[in-house]
């Protein structure tokens, strides 16, 4: 459900940086609700084709920071947002007091708690916002957003949040949300496998898939995965929302955190063996659902 009314509190605009496919499609509906924005990625044709749409864009970092703002990113992985937040002109640099940085992006929680305490040393709020809903979430408006921080700066964040998600829980302090990403992307990526290896069985008995899915969404075996990415499954389509070698990078973080506190998750390590043969033939930048690829290269259906 979007905001209805529009979202303007202490702060001048909204800067957006990576506007990719999450990034454009939250925009959309920031713009829908009426959010005044500015919008920044370090590909031009991104900027194009948001400009064309009437979303305010700037060629330059230091452009969508200009003034008192809240700045949202959605960007690739630890690095690229540790580069907006701690690099040249970015959020430590040229925020003023009072400012909001909220990341939606699935990075590594420590790096989260690092910016923090920068951002914090300059009287700037912080959130980590990763989100759960895939591109039709990001499309609907309907995410899922798992929101780490103080009280306070969840209460600011949460009408702007509110207009790109559906149920957007505070999670606990800063780095918490990308806790409980790195638990939803470790069930994900099960829940395609178990999807995958069910349509591999059926097939090996001659089974309709079409008949099979329909089966199984009405019982216990249902998932979101089922629902979103089983008919590009059984239609062998690979076209990323989610590319593989993100999810790779997400059960890198999720196995990291595993590893640090020693926790045995032997279905994440089987999950992520999978992942790896997937990229080792070449399927990074298909979608997730692209794992299909590999029980069929296991059962010799490829
Ligand atoms: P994407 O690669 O499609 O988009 C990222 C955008 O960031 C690109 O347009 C890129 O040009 C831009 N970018 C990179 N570095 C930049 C920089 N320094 N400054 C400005 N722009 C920069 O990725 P995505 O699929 O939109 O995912 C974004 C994040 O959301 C990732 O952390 C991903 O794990 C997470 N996520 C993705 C999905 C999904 O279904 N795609 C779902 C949930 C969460």
């Amino acid at each position: 459900m979007l905001a209805e009314q529009p979202v303007r509190q202490s702060y001048e605009h909204v800067a957006f940086v990576g506007a990719g496919t999450m990034g454009l499609p939250m925009v959309r509906n920031l713009k829908k609700a009426g959010v005044p924005l500015r919008v920044f990625d370090v590909v031009p044709d991104v900027l194009k084709a948001a400009a064309v749409e009437g979303i305010q864009t700037a060629t330059t970092l230091k452009d969508v920071l200009s003034e008192r703002c809240v700045l949202i990113t959605m960007l690739p992985n630890t690095p690229h947002v540790r580069a907006v937040v701690l690099g040249t002109d970015g959020a430590v640099e040229r925020l003023p007091r009072g400012s909001l940085v909220i990341d939606m992006s699935t990075i590594l929680p420590a790096a989260e708690c690092e910016m923090g305490d920068a951002l914090a040393a300059r009287g700037i709020d912080f959130v980590d916002a990763p989100v759960s809903g895939g591109v039709v979430g990001a499309v609907n408006g309907t995410l899922s957003i798992m929101a780490g921080g103080t009280d306070a700066a969840f209460e600011r964040a949460k009408p702007i949040l509110a207009c790109m998600g559906r149920s957007i829980l505070h999670t606990g302090p800063l780095g918490m949300g990308q806790v409980f990403k790195m638990c939803n992307q470790l069930m994900v990526a099960s829940h395609i496998q178990a999807m995958c290896e069910a349509f591999a069985l059926c097939r090996a008995h001659g089974g309709d898939l079409e008949r099979l899915r329909d089966a199984l969404r009405g019982g216990a075996a249902n998932s979101w995965m089922l629902e979103n990415l089983g008919p590009q499954v059984i239609a062998k389509q690979t076209s990323a929302g989610f590319r593989i070698d993100l999810q790779l990078k997400d059960l890198k973080l999720a196995n990291d955190a595993a590893f640090e506190k020693g926790v045995p998750l032997p279905g994440l390590a089987l999950a992520t063996t999978l992942y790896l043969e997937a990229r080792a033939h070449g399927e990074g930048s298909n979608g997730n659902q692209a794992l299909f690829r590999t029980i069929d290269r296991m059962t010799n259906q490829a």
